[in-house]
């Protein structure tokens, strides 16, 4: 069995904006009600666990029932940071989930075949899709440039990323006795000295986390229709 996990608790203060940027609209429905719908194509994908702010879970409820959201397990309350709002969706995905599916719910751009890619690169407990870098990185401070990085073999890694349940529940037992905060998942299972698989992902995958990639994002149109 698969399920997903879908980390939507972030409350967009980059974005500038009242209201999180997840609920804010790409063509006719919220970019949360997008991603879920792309992300519920996936071939045998049994549930989404949905993690919310905790102010907005009923109307989450709500609006995932009137957008008729397919594949809803359940929308639970997310916690401060990505990590505890993943770790809360966890505690709610069955015992007898296998694959757990983890997906940004900003991320509205992906298909079902880049999730069944990334899945069938776990065989061995964890992958992650991204992308090779092709500009050439420099570490900044005050805005002159402190470094630059050699570019060879970095990525900068999307969300799906797929683990087994067993694998991405340990990852976090053991981040939490840590006191270690990741920004993805796989940080937490590299953690554990387990490989995860890489593979390249989507460059449409945008992340949409300003005012900026949300132009982008609407100038592009409907999610559907791209993918
Ligand atoms: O914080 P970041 O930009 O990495 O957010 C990536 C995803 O994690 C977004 O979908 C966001 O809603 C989610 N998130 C969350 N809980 C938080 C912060 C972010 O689920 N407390």
């Amino acid at each position: 069995m698969t399920y997903a996990i879908v980390p939507a608790g972030g409350l967009g203060s980059r974005m500038g904006s009242r209201r999180p940027k997840q609920y804010l609209r790409l063509g006719r429905a919220p970019i949360l009600v997008a991603t879920l719908r792309a992300l519920g194509r996936t071939r045998g994908l049994a549930g989404i666990v949905v993690a919310a702010p905790e102010a907005h879970v009923a109307a989450t409820r709500q609006l995932l029932a009137r957008h008729r959201v397919p594949r809803i397990l359940d929308v639970v309350a997310g916690g401060a940071d990505r990590q505890e709002s993943v770790w809360r969706a966890l505690q709610r995905v069955p015992e007898d989930a296998r694959w757990v599916v983890v997906h940004d719910a900003v991320r509205p751009f992906i298909d079902s075949a880049l999730v069944e890619r990334v899945r069938a690169a776990a065989v061995a407990g964890a992958a992650t899709c991204g992308i090779p870098v092709r500009e050439t990185v420099k570490r900044v401070r005050d805005g002159a440039i402190e470094a630059t990085i050699e570019r060879e073999g970095l990525w900068t890694t999307q969300t799906p990323q797929v683990f087994t349940r067993a694998l991405l529940w340990e990852a976090h037992e053991k981040a939490r006795r840590d006191g270690f905060a990741g920004t993805d998942d796989a940080v937490l299972v590299e953690r554990l000295g387990t490989a995860v698989a890489m593979v390249v992902g989507l460059a449409q995958n945008l992340k949409i986390t300003t005012r900026e990639d949300l132009r982008t994002a609407r100038a592009w149109g409907r999610p559907r229709l791209r993918a």
